[in-house]
């Protein structure tokens, strides 16, 4: 019989989010009459941009005439969409990235696994806790990992605890780890770094050889201008990071999936042998021959948020969504309930009240006031105690949540 890959049989067995749809729909079919808020997975709800839709639509119609019909595209994505992305997300910041360092994909999500590609399998891998679990996740599979504990923690990672006590910022270790997954705004507490932070986090890896693999899927959401949107706004960067960029929550890209991966060219890691190597070569590499690009309608979709309509379009997608953080935060904060994050993304982190665990609140929640949130020890142990609400939904659902809590609960 052909053999598996056993690391698959490591994965936790009830994923966080199957979970939560088992106890939701127990739930909706014993109380058939309860109507349910759903303010649990971070998918977007809002329509897509219509400088969006323009495009794409005209996009068709060029895929229905011979002189305009695409097949193949540049693995790596279109150059007219690297440029825009190099020039209005990181050289208009000040940031030194190059269209040739971007690559286009179909999700953050999928770049996020797919890079552990490029690395050898005897690296140590740093990840926070709380955590988006695909990081952990995508290195179970690859087999860098033991085994899993009760309280959910993978043998073999370091785990560096972020709670209230360090601003939902983790400390920098003493000690040498070769790959630091860092997600900022951040899902799922909703915290932010300050460029003092990430410089921290630089010259850690740069003393080391350490490789930071920076998620700024959020970054659009920063309202502080003071705060970094990329890492490469931080001296030294492009020889310690990559970074995973999405439209999919900036422009309601989740189900149309365009994203980006930006490797710089000076970026460097070591053979076995102890050769040094640029990884960029490596990721081009990787991405010719096994990814063939996204679609060209999507991707002049995603051109188009680079518009000045498009540009004021997202911009009014998040404004919305914002407005349904700000309320959530304010609410819960007048029902008594202590809240983290929500000002610079989309996700606000609440301490569970009286002392709950993060599956009792879940479960208080749906039962006396039918939201569904997400238990907070599902991104990790550290997780333990709190609860995250998503901004992504309709103002009308935002609010008739917020007053079915704050009725419940308030002190
Ligand atoms: N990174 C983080 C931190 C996320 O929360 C998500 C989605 O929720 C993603 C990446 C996935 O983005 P994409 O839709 O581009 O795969």
């Amino acid at each position: 019989m052909a053999r598996i890959n056993d690391n698959y049989l490591k994965l936790k067995a009830g994923y966080l989010f199957p979970e939560i749809a088992r106890r939701v729909n127990a739930f909706a079919q014993a109380n058939p009459e309860a109507k349910i808020i759903r303010l649990g997975i971070g998918d977007v709800t809002e329509p897509l941009p219509q400088a969006c839709r323009d495009a794409m639509v005209q996009a068709i119609e060029d895929m229905g005439d011979r002189g305009s019909f695409k097949g193949y595209g540049p693995e790596q994505g279109y150059e007219w969409l690297r440029e825009k992305i190099a020039q209005q997300d990181f050289q208009s910041r000040g940031c030194e990235i190059d269209a040739s360092e971007i690559f286009i994909s179909d999700g953050s999500k999928c770049d996020c696994g797919n890079i552990l590609d490029i690395f050898g399998d005897d690296n140590s891998i740093a990840v926070t806790d709380p955590v988006y679990p695909v990081y952990v996740d995508t290195n179970v599979m690859a087999g860098h990992t033991g085994e899993v504990n009760d309280k959910g923690e993978y043998g073999g990672l370091v785990y560096l605890p972020i709670s209230a006590d360090n601003g939902f910022t983790a400390e920098i270790p003493n000690y040498k780890v070769d790959l630091i997954y860092l997600c900022f705004p951040n899902n799922p507490t909703g915290a932010t770094a300050t460029k003092e932070h990430l410089q921290a986090w630089v010259n850690y890896a740069r003393t080391h050889g350490s490789i930071i693999l920076f998620d700024a899927a959020y970054e659009a959401f920063i309202q502080d201008p003071s705060l970094p949107h990329s890492i490469f706004e931080i001296e030294g960067a492009r020889d310690c990071a990559i970074e995973f960029r999405s439209f999919s929550k900036n422009a309601g890209f989740t189900g149309t999936r365009c994203a980006f991966t930006v490797v710089p060219k000076s970026l460097k890691g070591q053979t076995k042998d102890g050769q040094t190597v640029e990884l960029w070569g490596l990721w081009n590499r990787r991405q010719s021959t096994k990814f063939n690009g996204v679609s060209y309608i999507v991707q002049r979709g995603a051109e188009a948020v680079y518009s000045p309509e498009g540009r004021s379009q997202t911009q009014a997608l998040i404004s919305f969504y914002m407005e349904n953080a700000r309320i959530i935060r304010e609410q819960l904060t007048a029902a008594g309930i202590q809240v983290y994050g929500g000002e610079n993304a989309p996700y606000v982190w609440v301490k569970t009240p009286n002392g709950l665990s993060s599956w009792d609140f879940f479960d208080k929640l749906l039962q006396t006031c039918n939201v569904v949130g997400t238990p907070g020890s599902g991104f990790g142990a550290a997780g333990e105690g709190y609860f995250r609400i998503s901004a992504f939904n309709s103002r009308a659902n935002v609010e008739e949540a917020m007053k079915r809590i704050t009725e419940k609960f308030k002190v």
